[in-house]
């Protein structure tokens, strides 16, 4: 309640919400900050849509119907096509819809199909990674995951207001004009439901996915002349600036290299700028005297210098939105990560919310760093500090989530056992 629809700059979140809360607590997410922006659409559902509902749970007692999730395949996809193959506002459900069936759980494949004159492939992940929040408006409507791993349930309530398959595609059109006209001329799309169908399709996308995954996994930093800068968390945490290289993703695991170069594309005066490299002064830390420089400047020169791969001379600096933090165990000799999902204790005697209370906030805290979980298998991984190697520490679910990433990088530096051998939970939190 009482938040204003455009966030006026230079005023903090916790002031417009007119309470007293303390920042810390806060760990925010990035989504909140560009939920402030977002202005409520008259979307023509049947229910009521707006970012108020963005984090709405549907749960099991007023379930109507489920998709994807570990019960039915589930995908979403999102491609451009050739401008004269496609009709604008054309949505079109294969197979059956949820007003004709019995059982709770049903395939789903949403294929969105964008024309434009300036098409342009880099733009493809980061629209249709908003399909999330896009659909996650709706009330009575949760959406989760993203790819081939989304988990989408329907309420009770909004089927009875008439929401049907159709919908997400009404939803899809409206909302990709209006945020993305610069770069959208036709919106199309496909809504599968039946089981064959959806996994022929499911078969091309796995394929552009691959595709765009192999894209960035075969750059590295020395491959490019420009890193990108992110701005968007400043809004919370005003001098907070993060660098976003091939090799490094941003701490909140939303925006690779190529992502932010894309979003500079669609939006030249947006939060992601282009730094030019030019020569290095130190490529043990990872240390540019160009990045130095914006870093200054854009922290309200606060922070003076910082290392891309060191999280113990001049590490980055973390807003809140972290994915995982990296920290150091004197006692071992070694670093520790834990994830935003494990809520247990870990070796350092705090639980990942105590540890975030002192990372975040835009300060440089040398032992502590945030990080996009994928950065734990890059290359670059604190490479001044040791590497994947100097890892003592880190919950189950994350070793579970990086998965044969962590494998492959772990054979790469020459400890192919080194995932089973770094203690989790289940061996020891202290
Ligand atoms: Fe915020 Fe950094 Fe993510 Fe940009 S890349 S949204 S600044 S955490
Ligand atoms: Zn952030």
């Amino acid at each position: 309640t009482n938040i204003p629809e455009i966030l006026p700059s230079g005023i903090t979140k916790y002031e417009a919400l007119g309470k007293e809360l303390d920042y810390k607590k806060i760990v925010p997410r990035c989504v909140e900050v560009r939920g402030f922006k977002v202005k409520v659409s008259k979307i023509p559902v049947p229910v009521l849509y707006g970012p108020a509902f963005e984090g709405e749970r549907v749960r099991k007692e007023n379930l109507y119907v489920e998709f994807g999730g570990k019960k039915s395949t589930g995908f979403e996809f999102l491609k451009y096509s050739a401008m004269d193959t496609l009709e604008d506002g054309k949505i079109e459900v294969i197979g059956p819809d949820i007003d004709s069936i019995k059982e709770q759980s049903l395939p789903l494949g949403i294929v969105v199909t964008l024309g434009s004159r300036n098409a342009n492939k880099d733009f493809e992940p980061i629209i249709e990674r908003q399909i999330h929040r896009y659909i996650n408006e709706a009330q009575g409507v949760m959406h989760l995951g993203q790819r081939d791993i989304i988990w989408v349930r329907v309420s009770q309530e909004a089927f009875k207001k008439g929401f049907r398959l159709k919908h997400f595609g009404t939803i899809l059109h409206a909302q990709i004009h209006q945020e993305y006209s610069a770069i959208v001329d036709k919106v199309q799309i496909t809504i599968y439901s039946d089981q064959k169908e959806v996994e022929n399709v499911l078969e091309e996308a796995r394929k552009a996915y691959k595709e765009r995954d192999e894209r960035i996994s075969g750059m590295t930093d020395e491959s490019v002349d420009d890193f990108y800068s992110c701005a968007l968390c400043q809004s919370f945490a005003p001098n907070h600036i993060c660098v976003i290289t091939p090799e490094r993703l941003g701490l909140c695991g939303a925006y690779s290299w190529l992502d932010a170069k894309a979003n500079f594309q669609i939006s030249p005066a947006g939060a992601n700028q282009p730094i030019q490299k030019g020569p290095i002064l130190d490529d043990r830390l990872g240390q540019w005297k160009s990045v130095n420089d914006f870093v200054h400047e854009k922290s309200n020169k606060s922070v003076e210098k910082i290392s891309m791969y060191s999280l113990l001379e001049s590490p980055q600096t973390s807003c809140g939105c972290f994915e995982c933090i990296v920290a150091l165990i004197p006692e071992a000799n070694g670093f520790m990560v834990v994830n935003r999902d494990y809520t247990g204790e870990t070796p350092l005697g705090m639980t990942f919310t105590t540890l975030a209370g002192s990372v975040g906030g835009g300060v440089q805290a040398p032992g502590f760093l945030g990080v996009g979980r994928y950065y734990l298998t890059s290359r670059k991984f604190i490479l001044a500090d040791g590497g994947l190697q100097r890892i003592v520490w880190m919950p189950k679910s994350l070793k579970q989530f990086l998965g044969d990433k962590l494998y492959e990088r772990a054979k790469e530096v020459g400890f192919p056992d080194l995932p089973d051998q770094i203690a989790d939970e289940t061996i020891a939190t202290e």
